[in-house]
């Protein structure tokens, strides 16, 4: 039997109706941007392998950070117990996450630093006997699949299943250029009719929504708002983190500071999954108490996996080196110069570029679904030719590793413009 073959045995996937879906491709290796599979094709990994991956596939330098923690201390629980690698990690946050941030608190993956927060959201009120249970999150949010997480994406055939089960979330409208009037209006309104925890937001870029954009000034009078009415901010830089903005953080881009922040994704160098969540002392400080009810019983068996943590600290120090920074800026001015090039196209409705984050959204005849046929017909477009993209509905982004090199950049852009003509 082929891998193939044998995952259709036995493997269901993410996001996946099996009776429909065209089988998996089976990749075997990898290396910088260039992905191969069974069979020996090659792909460029345009999109990161869903945005994890800035230093490129099987790298070097943090494959053995991995090794070298492996053979020295591979695990040890993190309840009574600490060690070296999760210390190191939180001082080299300190050191670069908005300075209001003091506590870190480790999970799984996205969904899980989400689901932390939402929970310390709720119960700061709770330990303060002050009753505030509303999460307020953005249309179109994507937060992740864990159930508070769920309840405040809003991307509804995700969550359908789910509804009526979920806690209380009020959705207000992105602040996109031109509408943000009606954002701050918005979120003025749930505050007044609603007791508010929390609010929850993907600063300045909506990753799964397709790319949707918005600016610094306009997150700053939300949170302004919010702070204005103790409501507590969580920006989750799930994707936007390390890097994909152009800042090592979207909110370095913003004056006001979020009171937590979510943190996985690029977080290992897309190697361990890991998560972390950061907050103010002010947070903390709500749960430190003599009463043992205060405490935050959270927790996951694999919580500061010292193997993990060896991965974040060798990506940090690869996210900091010059070399890596003069990429990512590298990259951002080749979107660019893409983008003033295909926003004149006559099928191309718009196009944006933030860091290393491009897409572009192509005009069809009737009302694009996320996972509609002009998204199928794209996505089958791009496997064939050898580079991997995800359209959202029309939208086509690039996400790229950020050591992708410019011969590899400029043939996903060609290949953007062919499927622009073709579809
Ligand atoms: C991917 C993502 C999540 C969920 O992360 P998982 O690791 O898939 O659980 C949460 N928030 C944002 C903004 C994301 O992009």
């Amino acid at each position: 039997m082929t891998l193939t073959e044998k995952d259709s045995q036995y493997l269901w996937h993410p996001y996946t109706q099996h009776k429909t879906a065209q089988t998996p491709i089976a990749i075997s290796r990898g290396e910088g941007a260039l992905l191969w599979d069974e069979n020996n094709k090659e792909y460029i990994d345009a999109i990161a392998s869903w945005w994890v991956n800035p230093f490129g596939h099987s790298n070097k330098f943090i494959a053995d950070a991995i090794y070298k923690q492996l053979t020295t201390l591979e695990h040890v629980l993190f309840g009574g117990f600490t060690h070296e690698p999760a210390i190191k990690v939180a001082e080299k946050l300190m050191e670069i996450l908005p300075e209001n941030q003091q506590k870190v608190f480790f999970s799984d993956n996205g969904s899980t630093a989400v689901e932390v927060a939402i929970k310390v959201a709720l119960q700061y009120f709770f330990n303060k006997n002050e009753k505030r249970t509303t999460i307020i999150a953005f249309e179109n949010a994507f937060h992740g699949d864990t159930f508070a997480a769920m309840a405040a994406s809003g991307i509804s055939f995700y969550t359908q299943a789910f509804q009526g089960m979920f806690i209380d979330v009020v959705r207000i409208p992105v602040p996109v250029k031109g509408q943000e009037q009606a954002s701050f209006d918005a979120l003025k309104a749930v505050i007044k009719s609603h007791n508010c925890a929390g609010f929850i937001f993907e600063p300045l870029v909506q990753g799964a929504a397709g790319m949707v954009m918005y600016e610094p000034e306009a997150l700053a009078k939300l949170i302004q708002i919010c702070a204005a009415n103790k409501v507590l901010t969580i920006a989750d830089e799930v994707m936007t983190g390390f890097g994909k903005t152009g800042k090592t953080f979207a909110m370095d881009y913003v004056a006001e500071q979020p009171d937590m922040i979510c943190l996985s994704k690029a977080l290992t160098g897309g190697t361990i999954p890991m998560a972390i969540t950061t907050f103010t002392q002010e947070v903390f400080d709500a749960f430190y108490d003599d009463d043992i009810n205060k405490a935050l019983f959270h927790g996951h068996t694999f919580t500061a996996n010292p193997t993990g943590c060896a991965a974040a600290l060798a990506s940090i120090d690869l996210l900091q080196t010059p070399e890596m920074q003069a990429n990512i800026e590298r990259i951002n001015k080749s979107h660019l110069n893409f983008e003033q090039k295909i926003e004149k196209h006559t099928k191309v409705i718009t196009a944006r570029t933030l860091g290393v984050i491009f897409a572009v959204e192509i005009k069809s005849d009737s009302e694009e679904s996320y996972y509609g046929s002009m998204r199928t017909k794209l996505y089958n477009f791009f496997i064939d030719k050898g580079v991997i993209l995800r359209p959202v509905g029309n939208i086509v982004y690039v996400l790229p590793p950020y050591i992708m090199t410019d011969e590899q950049l400029q043939k996903v852009y060609a290949i953007i413009e062919e499927a622009i003509e073709m579809v």
